[in-house]
């Protein structure tokens, strides 16, 4: 589903990601791990295609990363950034189908009037649809992060991206959050790939876990091994 091969790139010319090379079948859960500062946003990045990595290549499919128009990878990947800048103006229900895309020119809407089905649907499966009417400002930080998981989910991706999906949930709702995910790769072969902070959370739920050390790989495994 995903090759990346000796993927080198950084901010202006300064080396952030070293050489790192790994590959991620479809329906697989993959955890990424590592200290503040190693780079796991900098390679989910450029996973996504918001960054444009120095050397290496990235492919989707069997295809690189550069023959898709960002309309066409918007349509097999969804984001849920580290840090989300929401329009806080927005409802719910508008923020869920209104879908996001990001790639290097920034964030743009991929389509609006999408599926009533399915925002509905994944509203419930994130446990925001109670608050579907609300403005986004009216939400708590673990609100919100929801919405914007509801958001991405709402693309029905082939990949869907997480950078620190736990951030600001309580304990139970990260449980569920992952039991519903771990459901989903199962279900529908939906390929996730996630950022982790916690090495046991991560280790309960992923099928293989990658530990990067200031922008290298440091090991990759299944996780009883690492
Ligand atoms: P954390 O666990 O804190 O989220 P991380 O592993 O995700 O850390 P990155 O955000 O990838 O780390 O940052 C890796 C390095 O790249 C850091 O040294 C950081 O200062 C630098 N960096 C991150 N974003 C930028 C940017 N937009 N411009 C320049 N340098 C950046
Ligand atoms: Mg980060």
């Amino acid at each position: 589903m995903l090759k990346i091969e000796q993927l080198t790139g950084g901010y202006s010319q300064t080396d952030i990601i070293k050489d790192v090379s790994f590959s991620v079948s479809r329906g697989e859960m993959f955890g990424i791990l590592g200290p503040n500062g190693s780079g796991k946003s900098t390679l989910l990045k450029m996973v996504s295609g918001i960054l444009a990595p120095y050397s290496g290549s990235i492919s989707i499919k069997g295809k690189p990363i550069k023959s898709y128009s960002a309309k066409e990878l918007a349509r097999i990947i969804a984001v849920l950034p580290q840090h989300s800048s929401e329009a806080f103006s927005y409802s719910v229900k508008e923020t869920v189908s209104l879908g996001r895309y990001a790639h290097q020119e920034g964030w743009f809407h991929t389509w609006s009037g999408k599926d009533e089905e399915i925002v509905w649907q994944v509203m419930e499966q994130t446990g925001v649809a109670m608050f579907a009417d609300s403005l986004l400002h009216e939400l708590s930080g673990g609100e919100r992060q929801r919405v914007s998981l509801a958001q991405a989910l709402a693309q029905e991706p082939e990949i869907l991206l997480l950078d620190e999906p736990t951030n600001h949930l309580d304990l139970s709702y990260q449980k569920d959050l992952l039991d519903n995910l771990k459901g989903w790769t199962r279900n529908t072969g939906l390929t996730v790939i996630s950022i982790f902070h916690d090495l046991n959370l991560a280790g309960l739920y992923c099928d293989r876990l990658l530990l990067l050390d200031r922008g290298r790989i440091k090991s990759m495994d299944s996780p009883n091994e690492v």
